[in-house]
């Protein structure tokens, strides 16, 4: 039997990923990866931890070394764009006017920082952060001082503020609804991670909305806020949330739903031997069994995988519990599960944001559907995540 063509539309961890799993069952096939950025598949959550940090050298955040694609026999073509996929035909159209043609295609193309519209964003010192050169850039540009607003006061926001704060810059948290990060959907979680923040001299002001960005002698002056406030700046980082890159697709023929590729339980799209994995995907959850689009690391890493074995033949459903992390100074935080539209929020343990160490339970319906976990990060809870996973699992709520 001819070889297989598989062909991967993205570069990232989702990408990298796919590889492996594809190679876990079929050693002889051809893989291309056409991929945007000209860089090797890298992680994501170092860029405003680690390697934003200065602790984590650019080796640290690739997925893997250029010698482990030549080793697996794979294409890895650097800036080349995806411009539309023929269903029909079975290929896809690059930028240039090249068509690559599969037999097995992964659409994993991911998302992009969402930008704001605000009066002066375009002005030097306004930055964005979801590459590893807006990375770099936002690190060339942060110094012991340096005053910085996070304009977004979700995950990105947060991170990037504790980690400026730890180079020594001077730090404020713009964010434009009541709470931060209202993805908890519970006031006592934002509010502890204000206190944690505000514990470490970062500034945070909440009902604030960046209306725009004042210049002076061609660089970031101040952003004034929407009360007319100049809250004066060297550096914003907007961190507004993420779009999926699903444009390219618009009239490729595939299910598209609130921004994310419709794909089955064995991440199938409408589209014949065409998968999506990670943040691009719209998936039926294992948990809650409804649709849902994720963008966190270990979703990309198992669907990506789950993905590239079913490209070669497994067929096998995606039943994989995501999670999310992130680490905010020594501070780590697990999410599991759905944190949305709770009934109820239970807290267990120490909120204390010297040494915090608790679970906040979210219940729907009589059932446990998420779990938060934080704790200092020299603290080992694995055991105990776990359990959480399997509890979420089953809807029953651990006893206290
Ligand atoms: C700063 C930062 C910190 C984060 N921290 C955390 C964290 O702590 N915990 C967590 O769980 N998650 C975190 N995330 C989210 C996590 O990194 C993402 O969910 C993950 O990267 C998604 O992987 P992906 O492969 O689906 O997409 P991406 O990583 O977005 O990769 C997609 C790639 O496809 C390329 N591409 C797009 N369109 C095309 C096209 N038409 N043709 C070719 N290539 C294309 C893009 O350029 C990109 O390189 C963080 C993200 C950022 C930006």
């Amino acid at each position: 039997m001819a070889e297989l063509q598989y062909v991967i539309v993205g570069g990232g961890l989702a990408a990298a990923s796919a590889i492996e799993g594809i190679r876990e069952l079929d050693r002889e096939g051809e893989i291309t990866v056409l991929a945007a950025e000209r860089e090797l598949p890298y992680h994501r959550p170092p860029l405003s931890k680690g390697f934003l940090a200065g602790r984590e050298p650019v080796e640290a955040v690739k997925v893997h070394k250029a010698a482990w694609y030549r080793e697996n026999r794979v294409r890895l073509r650097l800036g080349q764009t995806a411009r539309s996929v023929h269903l029909g035909k079975q290929s896809v159209t690059l930028e240039s006017g090249e068509r690559a043609p599969y037999d097995r295609l992964l659409v994993a193309t991911g998302s992009q920082a969402r930008r704001l519209g605000a009066p002066g964003v375009d002005t030097p010192g306004v930055l964005y952060l979801r590459t590893l050169q807006d990375s770099f850039a936002v690190k060339g540009a942060i110094k012991p001082g340096t005053k910085v607003i996070a304009v977004g006061g979700g995950f990105i926001g947060m991170e990037v503020a504790a980690t400026a704060r730890q180079l020594g810059a001077d730090v404020t948290v713009l964010e434009a609804g009541p709470t931060l990060y209202r993805g908890f959907a519970d006031p006592s979680l934002s509010t502890f991670f204000q206190r944690l923040l505000e514990g470490k001299g970062i500034a945070v002001r909440t009902a604030t909305r960046a209306a725009r960005f004042r210049a002076q002698d061609g660089k970031l002056a101040a952003v004034v806020a929407d009360t007319g406030e100049q809250i004066p700046a060297d550096v914003a980082v907007v961190g507004v949330g993420a779009e999926p890159n699903v444009e390219w697709l618009a009239t490729s023929g595939f299910s598209i739903e609130r921004g994310g590729v419709i794909v089955n339980v064995r991440l199938e799209t409408a589209g014949t031997n065409v998968w999506a994995a990670g943040d691009i995907a719209r998936f039926p959850d294992p948990v809650t069994r409804q649709p849902r689009r994720l963008e966190h690391w270990d979703n990309a890493l198992a669907q990506g995988k789950l993905a590239g074995r079913n490209m070669a033949g497994a067929e096998e459903p995606y039943t994989h519990q995501s999670a999310y992390f992130s680490d905010l100074f020594d501070v780590t935080i697990n999410v599991l599960g759905d944190t949305d539209g709770p009934d109820a929020v239970e807290i267990r343990g120490s909120t204390e944001v010297e040494a915090p160490n608790f679970t906040a339970l979210f219940v729907r319906s009589f059932k446990l559907v998420g779990a938060v976990m934080v704790n200092p990060n020299t603290v080992d809870r694995s055991k105990e995540f776990d359990q959480l996973q399997q509890h979420v699992a089953a809807g029953t709520i651990p006893d206290s």
